[in-house]
Formats: C-alpha cells, sequence, structure tokens
C-alpha cells in the first residue's frame, strides 16, 4: 500500500448517515452541490458501484478526484460452487489474505445469504469445523456488509432478501462492526432489508445479546443451544463455562422478542428423549421456536448424525411438550455447504475427507 492509498478514507467502513456526512464536507470543499453526497452514497451500498470510474453520473474530473480521497474496496472472490440445489458458497479473500465463507441459498421467492462475520472463532465447539481452525481475527464492516455488496456486483446480480449471521465466527463477540453492519443492511440508504428478515446468530454472549435487545429495530435472534443441561453442553461448547444455560435462557427470556433455539443433532450425544424434555423445557420458559439441525449424513469432527427416524421422533417429544419445532431442510450437500469447510480445503489445512459443520450455519 503506498502512502498515498494508506491515507485515503474507506467509505465502506462508515455507516451511511457518516458517509454522508463526510462527502458533503469533501464536496463542500470543493464547492460542489450537496446532492452530490447522496449521489455516491447511494453507489456505496444500494445500488453498488465497482469503483469510483463507474460512478458515470459524475463528471469523470470528480470521479478521479473521489479516487484520489477515499477508498471503496472489493472482496476478492477466490471461489464460488453451486449445488445442484441451487445452494451456492463463495470463498472471499480479504487484503490481508484472510479468507472467509459466504453461503447463498434460494428457497421461493426468497435469497437468504449467509454472513462471516469474523475469520476463524475462538470458541471452540467441539462439532464445529470453524473453531477447529482458530481464532484469526474480527471482520471490519465493510468486509462483513461487503459480503452482500459483492453478491449486487456479481454478473448477473444476486437479490439476497434475508440476512442470516451464521457464517465464520460468533457475530456477538465482534459486535462493534455488527452493530455497524446491522445498521447498513437495515437502512434505506444501506441494503434496506428488512429487520425481520435479519437473523443474528449466537452461542449465548450475554453483553451481546443485551446490546442487539437495545437496538430499537426487530432484528431476530437465534441462540445455538445444543445441549440443555450444563454438563453435557460444557462438553460441546467451552464458552458455556462462561455463560451458562441459566443466564443465556434469562437472557432469552428478557429478549423482547420471540427468540430460536438451534440445536444441531449429534448421534448418540443430545438425541436422547430426556434431552428433549430437558430442551423443551428450556424453549418453554422463554417461548423459544426451535430448530432441529440434522448433522451432515458423513458426520463431522467425529460425531455422527441422528438418524432422521429419531430427528422425526425428537421433534413429536417437543410438540407433545407444546414447543413449537421445525426440522431444517439439508441444504448444499453436494458442495459441503458448512461454512468453514470451503476455506479447510483451499487453504489445504485439513484433508476435505468427510463433509463438516459449521455450528451456526447448518446447512448442510
Ligand atoms: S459453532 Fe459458532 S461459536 Fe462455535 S466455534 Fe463454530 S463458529 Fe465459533
Amino acid at each position: 500500500m503506498t502512502d498515498a492509498t494508506s491515507r485515503r478514507e474507506n467509505l465502506l467502513d462508515l455507516d451511511p448517515a457518516a458517509a454522508e456526512e463526510r462527502l458533503r464536507a469533501f464536496f463542500a470543499s470543493r464547492g460542489e452541490p450537496a446532492y452530490r453526497a447522496k449521489q455516491v452514497v447511494r453507489r456505496l451500498w444500494s445500488a453498488p458501484a465497482a469503483d469510483f470510474a463507474a460512478i458515470t453520473e459524475l463528471p469523470i474530473a470528480l470521479r478521479r478526484a473521489l479516487d484520489e480521497a477515499f477508498t471503496m474496496p472489493r472482496l476478492e472472490l477466490a471461489a464460488r460452487q453451486k449445488s445442484t440445489d441451487g445452494t451456492e458458497k463463495f470463498l472471499f479473500r480479504m487484503a490481508d489474505g484472510q479468507g472467509i465463507e459466504t453461503v447463498a441459498i434460494p428457497e421461493g421467492n426468497r435469497l437468504t445469504l449467509c454472513i462471516s462475520s469474523q475469520a476463524g472463532c475462538a470458541l471452540q465447539c467441539a462439532f464445529c469445523a470453524t473453531g477447529a481452525m482458530g481464532f484469526q481475527r474480527n471482520l471490519k464492516l465493510h468486509e462483513i456488509a461487503g459480503q452482500v455488496r459483492e453478491m449486487k456486483l456479481l454478473d448477473p446480480p444476486l437479490d439476497v432478501t434475508n440476512i442470516v449471521f451464521m457464517g465464520m465466527g460468533e457475530p456477538l463477540m465482534n459486535w462493534k462492526a455488527v452493530d455497524a453492519t446491522l445498521t447498513v443492511l437495515n437502512s434505506p440508504d444501506g441494503f434496506g432489508i428488512g429487520a425481520r428478515h435479519i437473523t443474528v446468530s449466537t452461542v449465548g454472549v450475554l453483553p451481546g445479546i443485551i446490546a442487539l435487545g437495545e437496538r430499537p429495530e426487530q432484528f431476530r435472534l437465534a441462540i445455538s443451544i445444543h445441549a440443555p443441561t450444563d454438563d453435557l453442553r460444557q462438553t460441546l461448547m467451552p464458552v458455556n463455562t462462561k455463560y451458562p444455560l441459566a443466564d443465556v435462557i434469562e437472557a432469552a427470556k428478557a429478549f423482547d422478542r420471540r427468540v430460536t433455539f438451534e440445536y444441531v443433532m449429534l448421534g448418540g450425544v443430545n438425541d436422547r428423549l430426556e434431552d428433549a424434555l430437558n430442551l423443551a423445557r428450556l424453549a418453554k420458559e422463554c417461548r423459544a421456536f426451535v430448530n432441529l439441525i440434522p448433522l451432515h449424513p458423513g458426520g463431522s469432527m467425529g460425531f455422527t448424525p441422528t438418524p432422521s427416524e429419531a430427528i422425526v421422533r425428537f421433534a413429536r417429544e417437543l410438540r407433545r411438550e407444546g414447543v413449537e419445532v421445525a426440522v431444517r431442510k439439508s441444504r448444499g450437500k453436494d458442495i459441503a455447504a458448512a461454512c468453514g469447510q470451503l476455506r479447510v480445503e483451499r487453504l489445504g489445512r485439513r484433508a476435505p475427507r468427510v463433509a463438516q459443520q459449521n455450528g451456526h450455519v447448518e446447512v448442510a
């Protein structure tokens, strides 16, 4: 990076209101009308331009001046794979070489984008390929929201309708950038995606749940429970020591919107009748909706999947206890579309022998 480059300000690390303010000052100092700032803001997120030269509604001298003062960095698309069911997986490379994954899941007229919030993850859940990679770093605003931006810059573009923070990383361990990303996703000057169509998925990081609950928008919260007792959860998710189940349930109760519990079905580990009864008790305490997630058919990280008939029985028990439950459909099996997998293959850290699973994303 040259000195000139490093001095340039990244407009994509500002939320739309801050970017507009910055651009107004820039145009004012050049004697240009204020509406120019709006013109550029529109080309940051809602109708993104690949670079300043592509903002052809501005005179060429202004485009050059913007390029000298600011940056609008792209994420490098390193790999793209499409499943026979339409699910697509993208590997993006960041400027420092870190790789992250994004998965696009079409269903009817919806297109859900599963985005990453960290490169790697520090939380080490036993069943998770991303956790096994270790933590690399937090992603910045332009790298998280940039995953959606890149979809709009594809040819043809992908029109994302829903967002889930279920890719690599624990979003609430990177709250500052995730908070700003939520603004970009929801703002009419950003992507304009309705808050109810945006789900933040967490293992139960309490300060983050409180911060999310304090936002006025109706963003959705999903909590990865995966085990209905502290003893079992501790063995699967070390974070349970810091944030035990009782505290997580209290936080879910205090959250002013209905939460979803994510529960990955691990054969012989968390799929017994007593697990269903314990899970039902927790779900009823905070009126949670339960999503049961089948593990990849090939298993993952030494775990084996619960047979589908047993998942159906488990779901029936929950329903009998008065809990609303859904069994998540398997998507993208042939491309191993669980976050962490593509990056692992590309980096060659682990032979892609078995389909692996990220504990947040489960499009297995
Ligand atoms: S399941 Fe989520 S929180 Fe746990 S290690 Fe994987 S990415 Fe991190």
